[in-house]
Formats: C-alpha cells, sequence, structure tokens
C-alpha cells in the first residue's frame, strides 16, 4: 500500500512519562480510526471509525469507544470491517515491534469488557451503513487494540454477529489458545490467524515479553490441538526481527512448528511501522528470502505480509507494478521472471529499471537467484538495504 502516516506512533512518546498521561494517550488513541487502518493494511479510502457510546460490565460508562472501524481494504481478507473489543492496549504481551506502543496493562486473566449486544450493535450499523453505501464488506475482523482473545464475551458476539451473514477473524497473539474455553470462542470463527514468531522460550520471552501467566508449553499444545479441531481457516503470522528471530536455525524450527499447525497460509511479518522499541529492525531482502525459502520447504503456501498491498493475484497489465505487487507477497525465481516477462511481452530493462530505482532487489538463496520488494523503514520512509539500516 502507499504508506500514509498512521496509528498512534507520529509523535507518540516513548516512554510514557507517568501512568496518568499514558492513560490520556491511550484514550486519544482509542478514538484514532487509523489504529485499525494501520493493522488491516489499508491501502486507501476513509478509515470511518465510528464513535459509539458503550458501558462495560463493570458498570462504568466508556466514552465514546470506537467498536467497529471501515470497512478498510485488507490484503489477507478482502474489504474488512474491524472490532475493536478490547480497551487499548491490554495485551498479554508487549511484543517489542508493537506498533501500538508500548502494553498498557499487561493482563492474562480474560475479562469482561464491552458487552457483546453492544458489539454487535456497532457492527451491524456500520455493516447496513456500508452496504447503504454500496460498499462490500469480507470479513467482520477482531483486530483490536490490545488482544481480542482476553475478552471473556468473545465467543457470544461471535454467536450474535453471525446474525450479519458475513464471515468472521480473529487476529489473535495466541498466548491464551491453551485455554479450552478461548479455543471454544475461536471455534466459531471462519477465519483465525495465530501470532507464531518462536517456539525457542528464550527467544518467545525476548521478543514478545509475555505476562509472567503465559506459558509457551501451554501455547503450542493449544495450537496444536486448536489446529486439529478448527473446520474454518486456519492462518499463522510470523513476525521477523532481526538479530532476534531470524538465525538460520531459528527459522527452521519456527516453520517446522507452523508446518504442523497446517495452515492454510502462513504469513511471513516485518516491522514496518514504528515499534515499540527503537532498536527493533526488520530483517534485510537476503534474510526474507531466506526465510521464505525454509517456510516454503515445510508449508505449501507462504506470503510476505510486508507493508504493501501486493496482489500477485490479479494482472494490471502493467509489467513493472505487476512485478512490485507479486514480489510484495513472495520472491521470483529468475526463471519465474523470466517466463512472467516474455508472458507480457516484455524485457529486463523493466527488472532494472525496478534495481535502480530502489524498489527490486536481488537476492540468492541455494544457488539461485530471487527478486524481492525491497523493504522500507518502520516509519514508512524510504526504502531499506540490507546494510546500513538507520536507527529509530
Ligand atoms: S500481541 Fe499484538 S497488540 Fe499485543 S503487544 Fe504484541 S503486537 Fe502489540
Amino acid at each position: 500500500m502507499t504508506e500514509p502516516s498512521l496509528g498512534p506512533r507520529p509523535g507518540a512518546p516513548q516512554p510514557f512519562p507517568d501512568a496518568g498521561a499514558a492513560i490520556r494517550r491511550s484514550q486519544e488513541y482509542s478514538f484514532s480510526p487509523f489504529w485499525f487502518y494501520d493493522r488491516c493494511e489499508s491501502s486507501g479510502g476513509e478509515p470511518a471509525g465510528e464513535a459509539f457510546q458503550v458501558r462495560s460490565n463493570d458498570g462504568a460508562e466508556r466514552e465514546k469507544a470506537v467498536i467497529a472501524f471501515g470497512p478498510v481494504p485488507s490484503r489477507r481478507l478482502g474489504r474488512s470491517l474491524g472490532i475493536n473489543n478490547i480497551p487499548p492496549k491490554i495485551c498479554t504481551y508487549a511484543c517489542v515491534y508493537c506498533q501500538l506502543g508500548r502494553t498498557l496493562k499487561m493482563q492474562a486473566e480474560r475479562k469482561f469488557f464491552y458487552p457483546p449486544e453492544e458489539i454487535f450493535q456497532a457492527v451491524q450499523e456500520k455493516a447496513e451503513k456500508a452496504k447503504r453505501g454500496g460498499e462490500s464488506i469480507d470479513y467482520l475482523t477482531f483486530v483490536p487494540d490490545g488482544e481480542p482473545t482476553l475478552d471473556l464475551n468473545l465467543g457470544r458476539a461471535i454467536d450474535l454477529l453471525k446474525k450479519v451473514d458475513i464471515p468472521i477473524a480473529v487476529i489473535t497473539n495466541s498466548s491464551l489458545i491453551g485455554q479450552p474455553d478461548v479455543r471454544k470462542d475461536l471455534m466459531a470463527a471462519d477465519w483465525v490467524s495465530l501470532k507464531m514468531d518462536a517456539i525457542d522460550e528464550k527467544v518467545w520471552r525476548r521478543i514478545l515479553r509475555p505476562h509472567g501467566k503465559v506459558k509457551l508449553a501451554s501455547l503450542i499444545e493449544g495450537a496444536l490441538e486448536f489446529s486439529r479441531a478448527f473446520q474454518g481457516q486456519l492462518a499463522t503470522e510470523t513476525m521477523l526481527v532481526e538479530g532476534i528471530n531470524d538465525s538460520p536455525p531459528l527459522l527452521e524450527e519456527v516453520a517446522d512448528f507452523v508446518a504442523r499447525l497446517k495452515p492454510s497460509v502462513a504469513y511471513l511479518a516485518v516491522p514496518t511501522r514504528p515499534p515499540a522499541e527503537s532498536w527493533v529492525r526488520p530483517p534485510g531482502e537476503d534474510v526474507l528470502n531466506r526465510a521464505f525459502q525454509v517456510f516454503r520447504k515445510k508449508i505449501d503456501r507462504v506470503e510476505y505480509l510486508i507493508g504493501y498491498e501486493g496482489n500477485a493475484f490479479s494482472s494490471t497489465g502493467n509489467v513493472e507494478e505487476d512485478l512490485l505487487s507479486i514480489t510484495s507477497v513472495h520472491p521470483m525465481r529468475e526463471k519465474a521472471v523470466s517466463e512472467f516477462l516474455a508472458r507480457a511481452g516484455s524485457d529486463w530493462s523493466s527488472v532494472q529499471r525496478l534495481i535502480s530505482q530502489g524498489q527490486l532487489v536481488e537476492a540468492e538463496y541455494g544457488g539461485h537467484k530471487f527478486f524481492l520488494r525491497k523493504l522500507r523503514k518502520p516509519d514508512g520512509g524510504k526504502s531499506l538495504s540490507s546494510a546500513g539500516r538507520p536507527g529509530g
């Protein structure tokens, strides 16, 4: 996508100077329609978050929380209407790369947040408004300002939302998947994405910084059990951070585990927004290519989520645009590029032009040459090269 300057990051104070400031900031963020935009890889259009008056189950009146967003375009889910079922930012993890900033409240126990009827009402109104405006919606997606499975009402909300008659997706960090009640809730969704960044305990702790009560062994067992029982579409998402989980043995290990989950698609992501910790860097394109090849050996469908709205599955008829789209989803072998160019009646000058413009890069793996979309800096600015990545 054209990366607009999105989300709470620009100008966000880090770390928050004090708890009061953090809460004020979080309230500001909770009304930002751009959060969902950010997370759904939106490429444009009106974000259209709609303020909603809700009460939490403890009876406290909450000021206009944004529960339903969009619909916005998402590469994973088509046109997606976002559901924010968690107040910002309550999470079981404090990931070093989190684009929402540092976790305001670490929590591992499920709780009631918003009444499911309020969620249903917000989503239904948004869906009807979209319909009146001639906009289609492919998925209703739980993608909140925290971890969606922390919501004890998640299952009830999903049940109610079935009435809207649009498939339901949940993007979870997997931390609570070891709990039978969480698996039961997720089982009712049509599409579930599980975060799988690391299987090595030390690396998992370093990158995700889990709440003390979250246990990796339980996560692993729970994910396997869920994958065996889930009848919907299962996806996984692995965020790669330079120097933390991108070494060959760690990639092999996590790819082996992801393969056991038999996902319909395994996504490889890199931080493309300003992360919670300023030292976080995406791996270089050569490492990203290696990661793809390692995963691809074990898993049928692997795709990048690297901050571009690539669509390798439809052609614009413009050779250069199509090459950029395809390589934003997966690397292309030299032979595949040759065949593509021949079919399009073009030649290697297009590729050379994209390389000289810094939009495409070459990488070697297993004795083959691959072409990849060049990465951007996490602040959405200029492209990155493998060497000399700037700080930030
Ligand atoms: S799990 Fe998601 S919301 Fe929670 S800290 Fe990690 S990236 Fe942020």
